[in-house]
């Protein structure tokens, strides 16, 4: 399969070298020349496969044989080797209608683990065939940090150092990153804030001798192998559900817009999705967007929901190309018009070919508090203030008469605080974690200084 730019210029590449590249080099973002479709019977075939099996049947047409089939289902294996739950993706019913699908069992109980857990290990499976190394370097406020750790653990040919700003990170999510202890994973506590780490990566990045000498990567969610596993979920999910002989609608906390294109590419691929809910929390850039077709920025508002807190949503450029049908050059003119204005607009014609997939919803603070409270009292069931976004989204703004899946993208436990100021009760941590708060942690303090972080990672990587 043959990978393009959705900028239009960019060489087209195969798989292996997609999964490395990451970002394309006129600045666009992969995605396949292509996309593969199943027909109702194909999917149809599919049911009872059990999750690995099926992972294997919707990323084979993306890989094209890039990888044996033997190491390609031996990698899926081992990415869902330490889910905490058997099923991988479990499905929940809230009400007659209303199913929430958990995708929270991976090792840090964000939905994250899904496609890092395969990402990281393709990295490793391509780099040591072609005998290459890369380090990763990555800022993190909060989930991403962890996921990419608990990925790269023992990959051979993947160094990590992950920098969060000192003292600014959530004791849980601190603890999931610096409990880790492994040879080529290191936490740098930066003494600065979040935007200080993220400007010291982007420093790396911009200097080409440290980032050539490093072979510097990034994990971020603009690769498309990151995409392409996501997508196994929704086949999982609906195929539990009734598809292909009946339509799904999805309600998905957003923020990037990584997860929902997943639900995006799953359509393309033949399953049957009536609806793709935004579900957005106070920055509701993509909602707003969906009114009018205008995407304008505004300033970041940290919310209850803080992986969702983002304004440049970057993948939502490969549903531009989408909707574009492939026009690379006016993608291109699209975002430079948006990075310069702050402001893009579509066309009423695109909006509405939009439109007919998508739907939007968002949801302030105080309403992300009243729904985890509503929730509970009506189900029993404890969840987190991303999830409380995607089911409100799912009871109030859909008008579909199908099922419809809320995607629970993080645990509650995650997010103590939140959760007990709604309903006054400690989600707990699971029975793997249940000790993170004892454990000894691992971390080095640098100033906020780049040549001090420079010489710690020449000194540390592949040592
Ligand atoms: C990353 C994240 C999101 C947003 O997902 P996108 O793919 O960036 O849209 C939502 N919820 C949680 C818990 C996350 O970690």
């Amino acid at each position: 399969m043959r990978y393009v730019s959705t900028r239009g210029s960019a060489p087209v590449l195969e798989f292996e070298d997609v999964v490395l590249a990451g970002l394309a080099v006129d600045g666009g973002l992969y995605v396949p020349e292509e996309y593969p479709y199943f027909s109702s019977g194909q999917i149809e075939a599919m049911r009872g496969l059990n999750y690995v099996d099926l992972a294997y049947k919707v990323l084979e047409p993306f890989v094209d044989g890039a990888i044996n089939p033997d190491a390609l289902k031996g990698l899926i294996n081992n990415s869902y080797k330490n889910f905490a739950h058997p099923e991988i993706a479990p499905i929940i019913k809230l009400d007659e209608n209303v199913f929430i699908l958990e995708l929270f069992h991976g090792p840090t109980l964000a939905f994250k683990d899904f496609a890092l857990q395969v990402l990281a290990r393709l990295f490793d499976c391509i780099l040591l065939k072609r005998r290459q190394r890369i380090t990763i370097v990555a800022a993190t406020s909060g989930d991403t940090g962890s996921a990419a750790i608990e990925a790269c653990l023992k990959r051979e040919a993947i160094e990590i150092f992950i920098l969060h700003p000192k003292g600014r990170v959530s004791d849980i999510q601190r603890r999931q990153m610096t409990t880790v202890k492994e040879d080529n994973v290191h936490n740098i506590a930066i003494e600065g804030t979040f935007d200080d780490c993220q400007e010291l990566v982007k420093q790396m990045f911009n200097d080409p001798t440290f980032r050539a000498e490093q072979n510097l990567s990034a994990v971020n969610s603009i690769n498309w192998a990151r995409i392409m596993v996501q997508v196994v979920y929704y086949f999982a999910s609906s195929l539990k559900l009734g598809a292909p002989g009946r339509g799904i609608a999805y309600s998905v906390p957003t923020g990037n817009f990584g997860d929902i294109f997943a639900g995006y590419v799953a359509t393309k691929m033949g399953l049957p999705i009536e609806k793709l809910i935004i579900a957005t929390n106070t920055n509701d850039i993509l909602s707003r967007f969906m009114k009018n077709g205008e995407m304008q920025i505004k300033e970041v508002i940290p919310t209850l929901s803080p992986a969702m807190d983002i304004q440049v949503s970057s993948n939502f450029e490969r549903l531009l190309f989408d909707l574009y049908e492939g026009d690379g050059p006016m993608v291109k003119q699209k975002m430079d018009e948006f990075k310069k204005s702050g402001k893009m607009v579509v066309t009423s014609g695109v909006l509405k070919k939009a439109k007919k997939i998508f739907a939007s919803c968002s949801l302030n603070d105080n309403g992300i508090k009243n729904q985890i409270l509503e929730t509970y009292e009506a189900t029993g069931l404890i969840v987190d203030p991303h999830t409380a976004t995607g089911v409100h989204a799912a009871t109030n703004c859909s008008k579909e008469k199908v099922p419809i899946v809320a995607l629970s993208t993080a645990h509650p436990a995650k997010f103590p605080d939140a959760v007990q100021n709604a309903i006054k009760i400690k989600p707990e941590l699971p029975d793997h974690l249940s000790d993170l708060l004892d454990r000894p942690e691992f971390f080095d303090v640098l100033p906020n200084n780049i040549e001090a972080v420079k010489s710690y990672i020449r000194k540390t990587a592949f040592k």
